[in-house]
């Protein structure tokens, strides 16, 4: 079954690992579209703020004109798939990032860049996710960003050492690992079909 009939789903394209994440989506059915500038976001269904790095992230959405457009359609309820450096572009509160550093907001949790240290820069780890039916979840994490505090608005889906990994506010959905070097599309299959399959 086509997951995504003719859903046009953007894939932030500023920097960072944006052409794995579009590769799967295609893969599931969705069309996807690389968004550069504010045009680029016209008719968009969803989109997916990938890995990369969280601050020239947010100097080029800044020089690109894309970063009030973005806010206003996250006000508006768009459903965003945020990972790495995209989790922390959506969080409420950044810790050890650059003093001029922003981000969206949307999703009420703090996170410190790069907070699993040095030592352990890049990792991988199973992981048990609520609602997601078979194996484990091969998570890779990249210079992850550590949530420090969730708040109540946002619910948590996933933990690595009780630490959450996965977690989801209304519609916008963030995870401090790389789902989409996974070889595992589940997650991007179920956040598609939360948004556009009814009754999921
Ligand atoms: N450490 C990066 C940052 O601070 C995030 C790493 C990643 O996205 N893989 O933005």
């Amino acid at each position: 079954m086509d997951p995504v009939p003719h859903r046009r789903v953007g894939v932030l394209a500023l920097q960072g690992a944006f052409a794995a994440h579009a590769r799967v989506l295609a893969e599931l059915g969705a069309r996807t579209r690389e968004v550069r500038t504010p045009l680029d976001l016209v008719d968009l269904d969803a989109l997916v703020m990938p890995g990369g790095e969280s601050t020239t992230m947010a100097k080029l959405l800044d020089s690109s004109g894309l970063r009030e457009p973005l806010a206003k359609l996250l006000e508006d309820g768009l459903p965003v798939f945020g990972t790495c450096a995209g989790m922390i572009m959506l969080a409420t509160r950044v810790l050890d990032g650059r003093p001029d550093q922003w981000s969206f907001g949307a999703v009420d949790l703090a996170v410190r860049r790069n907070g699993y240290g040095r030592q352990v820069d890049s990792f991988e780890a199973e992981l048990s996710i609520t609602g997601l039916d078979g194996p484990a979840f091969p998570a890779v994490f990249i210079r992850a960003p550590k949530v420090v505090d969730v708040g109540p608005a946002a619910e948590v889906l996933a933990t690595h050492d009780d630490v959450p990994v996965l977690v989801r506010q209304a519609n916008v959905l963030v995870a401090s690992f790389h789902p989409e070097l996974a070889g595992d599309a589940r997650l991007h299959r179920r956040f598609l079909q939360r948004h556009f399959l009814q009754g999921v």
